[in-house]
């Protein structure tokens, strides 16, 4: 049976790259959120055509204006669910929305695919829709061949997830819409290795007031770019020491890694900016990496406190996202299993690891307290120009996702 399963796949790549070419086609760029309720329905549609009952769940728009000012793009959710009377749950989830494009594409529209080379192109082909179309035809090839999984399966494709997931995962987390003992969010590491958490994030945006004057009277004002230059400045020392042996973390792997500070990703001046105009205003972002060990209450203290007496005049600080580490033990019975799935799969042996970008994991493993792990496509160039994933990846990733759903969690 399992067999005929993994057959089903191989004989159904065209279909798995044509569904993944559909969902590539609905721009879903984020921000602001774009064609959310078209994603939402045409992937209710799948569901409903694999017999999965599913529902879709719109955030309340007062939820939208509260985090985002405004409900012109309202945000959708969906929960689908296998339920078999399994004693267990096992809760998939993907994020359906994508990073805004720049920039010349090898095939022009970045929501028109290409192929080339065996690998799909086009924005959200490896972040992370591949994924989803992956999940999908492991699904499709379970019912298909006509077995079920070893546990009752749960997915939720989600909003957000670029921007931090609040009204995405988040939402459905803290709304008690999942019902799960277990979480795989379908990205975080790919290939041989297994998604075992990943680092915490601190956005900080900093804004200094100064006041405007003449440029040939400069002495009349206070000038925000410099005092904004004199901060970035002296925040080089905070930098620095971030780089010291006690804030290292030593990963599954070996490999070392320490907190970071990118400074400026956002900058900008004030209204009224003129040549000969003293600048009254300048603002600033930060966005500060956590390393696991590291509390993100204590990290926000230390950051603000620093920026409190580096400015000059005082400024004023916004926190727009907060992401604490998230790290599962590789030796619990869910990333032991999914490593002998991937083994199984790929045939080589598997590894964890420990991503550097935040994903939604958080959201399960931590506000949710689910043991969860991050496995998904091999995406290239993601977020980048090109972006793409390789057919054979999406083919061997549902293939992986199946063989889990198979297994279960025992070890056998
Ligand atoms: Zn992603």
């Amino acid at each position: 049976m399992k067999s005929r399963v993994h057959q089903y796949i191989e004989k159904h790549q065209e279909q798995l790259l044509g569904s993944a070419q559909a969902l590539v086609r609905v721009n879903t760029v984020n921000p602001p959120g774009h064609n959310y309720q078209a994603m939402a329905d045409a992937l209710l549609e799948r569901c409903q055509g694999l017999d999965l009952p599913a529902q879709v769940h719109r955030v309340p728009d007062q939820e939208v204006r509260r985090l985002l000012g405004s409900d012109e793009f309202p945000r959708y959710n969906l929960i689908a669910r296998w339920d078999i009377g399994r004693p267990q749950t096992v809760h998939f989830n993907a994020h359906y929305d994508v990073v805004p494009c720049a920039g010349q594409w090898k095939f022009g529209d970045p929501f028109e695919p290409g192929l080339a080379g065996g690998a799909l192109y086009g924005r959200g082909a490896g972040d992370m829709k591949g994924a989803i179309a992956a999940l999908l035809m492991a699904v499709e090839a379970l019912k298909a061949v006509g077995v079920e999984p070893a546990f009752n399966i749960e997915c939720s494709f989600t909003a957000d997830e670029e921007t931090g997931g609040q009204l995405g995962a988040g939402w459905i987390v803290n709304k008690g819409l999942v019902n799960a003992d277990f979480a795989v969010v379908c990205e975080g590491a790919a290939g041989t290795q297994v998604g075992c958490g990943h680092n915490g994030v601190l956005w900080l945006e900093v804004e200094l007031t100064g006041k405007a004057a003449h440029a040939s009277r400069p002495e009349q004002g206070v000038n925000a770019f410099e005092a904004m230059a004199s901060v970035v400045q002296k925040l080089q020392a905070y930098k620095r020491k971030l780089n010291v042996a006690e804030h290292r973390y030593v990963d599954f792997d070996g490999e070392a890694r320490n907190p970071t500070l990118n400074i400026g990703g956002t900058f900008s001046g004030g209204e009224g900016d003129k040549i000969n105009t003293v600048p009254a205003g300048a603002r600033f972002s930060l966005d500060r990496r956590l390393v696991p060990g590291e509390q993100l209450a204590a990290v926000e203290r230390e950051l603000r406190r620093a920026v409190a007496r580096a400015a000059e005049p005082p400024c004023r600080v916004a926190a727009p996202l907060r992401i604490a580490p998230c790290v599962v033990n590789a030796d619990h019975a869910l990333p032991q299993a999914f490593a002998r799935a991937v083994q199984a799969v790929r045939r080589r042996a598997a590894g964890y690891r420990l991503s550097s970008g935040f994903t939604d994991l958080h959201y399960f493993a931590v506000a949710g307290g689910l043991p969860g792990i991050g496995y998904g496509v091999k995406g290239e160039r993601i977020h980048g120009v090109d972006e793409r994933v390789r057919v054979r990846d999406l083919v061997l990733t549902a293939r992986t996702y199946a063989e889990f759903m198979l297994r279960g969690l025992e070890a056998h």
